[in-house]
């Protein structure tokens, strides 16, 4: 049935006066007014999807409606949030008074004057070309020195997209990021790092001589305009020269550090947008750094795919939240000599209204380069506090409940006082919970993360060392860590049965957490045999599928109690 065959006819003297009626209700006239204003509009809900778009703002923006509506605005247009829209309405949003500012963006790029309103529903965005009176005005010459990185005088993020958008010879943008420094500001200290940083750009500049475009996109990663260069050959060898020019070592407090830079390239040959060839740019060169070498990366366009499918789980992930697409299973820890659970860990899941569940290996590492794993982390302890009286009741005295620990919460400075805090908030006690944390989370800043842990530990909080063995391990550095468990990854667990080195590992570890008084629980156990061989070797405690698979609460509880 159509809206109008349902809508109450008005006799015309039930009719307001001065309405036309043939315009229809005042909320169309509305539509149509801001439909055909000169300024451009759109409305955002809360989650940043599109509701509506004019016309003027179709044109800004340089998209059609179509493409548009029911999107995320910053899955579609990253280069909106790039210009500086999203702090700004994310400030309206917070209540704060937020007054108009201009902002840049578009291809070509031109000047908007922006006013926003949020309100319970959502956000509605204003947009007035400013462009003419910026053509020659002020503000350009102050955004231009604005855009410039301080530390090392290169153009910035978003005035290096700009050159290459307005550079008619783009043949390919590359990209570098130097290895070592965030070792170096982390070991040594900011400044050293920064002047290692000013140090790369000297040498750069040096390298490409002043005709080729330098820029800085932030951290250690730097990128470059060729000009002039027309074959990929020539691309190659500009690439060759800046390799060389960074291979010398650094000298940094009276050491020598050997840097080198994992390089990406992304070529203007198949019509990209600046904005796309210097992410692109990006990506290979993340690929690159990624496979740990030093080799130059060619992006290619299912990078790109990737590109898009993982800002689209990001926007996603910001709304997981809110939306309740969250929650733990808890799988059991059991004693191997007793052969009861002693406890559970907490995995975290998320179940994606159209994608079905997204596994935490997919979607923790997309939540940690964005940030978004703060708020993530915060829930998860949370949810887990809640989760342990009912475990208690069913699992009895003693039963300890883990969470695992990202990398990130290490850099919060204050891990152990936010954890006090939510553990005192929820009446929880301490020694009902432990950590777990990875031993790559612990590479390269042994020292602050013993801290750390002792200041966690010395809150009755229990330490547990995650995924042993992988990588980097080195028994060595155990004894120099305050904790109470080890955990041993799954992957030697697997060879228990027909590698003899898996074996040797193990009856190792079992060996040196013995003498250090710390508990061995070995992960991803599967199969008897390998529980067999775990208990002939003296390994106390074990988890996995033999045993239970990560469950909800209730399915735990119920097992507990069997
Ligand atoms: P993890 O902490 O080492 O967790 C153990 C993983 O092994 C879990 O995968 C678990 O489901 C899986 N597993 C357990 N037993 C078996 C088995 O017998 N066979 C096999 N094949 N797998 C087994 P899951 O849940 O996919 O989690 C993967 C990783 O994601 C975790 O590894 C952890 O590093 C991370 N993660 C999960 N939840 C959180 C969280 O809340 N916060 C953070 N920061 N990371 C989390
Ligand atoms: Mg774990
Ligand atoms: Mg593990």
């Amino acid at each position: 049935m159509s809206e109008s065959s349902t809508r109450p006819r008005q006799s015309p003297a039930t009719r307001p006066p001065g309405r036309n009626p043939a315009a229809g209700t005042l909320a169309d006239a509305l539509r149509v007014g801001v439909e055909r204003g000169a300024e451009g509009f759109f409305l955002l809900d809360s989650d940043a999807h599109v509701r509506f778009v004019n016309a003027a703002a179709e044109r800004a923006l340089g998209r059609g409606r179509e493409s548009l509506l029911g999107r995320c605005l910053w899955a579609e247009l990253p280069e909106l949030r790039d210009a500086g829209l999203e702090p700004l309405l994310h400030s309206e949003r917070a209540g704060e008074a937020v007054p108009d500012t201009e902002l840049r963006f578009g291809t070509p790029p031109r000047w908007y004057r922006v006013r926003a309103f949020a309100d319970g529903v959502g956000t509605g965005v204003f947009l007035l070309d400013t462009t003419a009176e910026h053509a020659l005005g002020e503000s350009e010459a102050r955004f231009r020195r604005a855009q410039c990185d301080p530390l090392t005088g290169l153009a910035g993020r978003a005035e290096f997209v700009r050159e290459v958008r307005e550079a008619d010879d783009a043949f390919a943008v590359v990209c570098l990021d130097v290895n070592r420094v965030e070792r170096v500001s982390e070991g040594v200290g900011y400044a050293a790092g920064d002047r290692m940083l000013v140090e790369a750009a000297a040498r750069l500049r040096a390298s490409l001589g002043p005709e080729h475009t330098l820029g800085r996109l932030g951290g250690a990663a730097f990128a470059v305009l060729p000009r002039g260069v027309r074959d990929a050959t020539g691309v190659r060898r500009l690439c060759e020269r800046m390799q060389a020019a960074l291979a010398q070592p650094f000298a940094v407090e009276g050491h020598s550090v050997v840097a080198a830079a994992a390089v990406g390239v992304a070529l203007a040959s198949d019509g990209a947008d600046a904005e796309t060839l210097v992410r692109g740019a990006e990506v290979a060169m993340q690929r690159s750094r990624t496979a740990g070498g030093t080799h130059v990366q060619w992006y290619d366009r299912a990078m790109h795919a990737q590109t898009r499918a993982r800002l689209r789980l990001e926007c996603d992930l910001r709304n997981a939240l809110q939306r309740d697409e969250l929650h733990l299973h808890f799988q059991p820890v059991v004693d191997l000599s007793a052969g009861r659970a002693v406890g559970a860990e907490a995995l975290l899941r998320w179940n994606h209204p159209e994608h079905g569940p997204v596994p935490p290996t997919e979607f923790i590492p997309v939540a940690e380069e964005t940030g978004i794993i703060d708020a993530l982390s915060e829930w998860v302890l949370r949810d887990a506090c809640r989760a342990l009286p009912a475990l208690k009741a069913a699992g009895g005295d003693g039963f300890t409940l883990s969470i695992n620990l990202s990398a990130h919460q290490f850099a919060w400075g204050n891990l152990a006082e936010r954890l006090g805090r939510t553990l005192h908030e929820t009446g929880t006690a301490p020694r009902d919970l432990a950590v777990e944390i990875t031993e790559s989370a612990l590479l390269g800043r042994l020292d602050a993360a013993a801290h750390v842990l002792r200041e966690l530990r010395s809150g009755g909080v229990r330490v547990y060392i995650d995924d042993f063995g992988t990588g980097y391990s080195s028994l060595a550095y155990l004894h120099r860590l305050p904790l109470d468990a080890i955990k041993v990854d799954r992957s030697f667990v697997e060879g228990l049965r027909d590698e003899p080195w898996s074996r040797q590992v193990v009856s190792s570890i079992v060996t040196l957490a013995g003498s250090l008084g710390l508990r061995v629980i070995a992960e991803g156990v599967s199969q008897p045999v390998q529980h067999e061989i775990l208990r002939e070797l003296g390994c106390g405690y074990a988890q996995g599928f033999l045993f239970s698979r990560p469950v909800p609460l209730d399915a735990l509880c119920a097992l507990l109690r069997r």
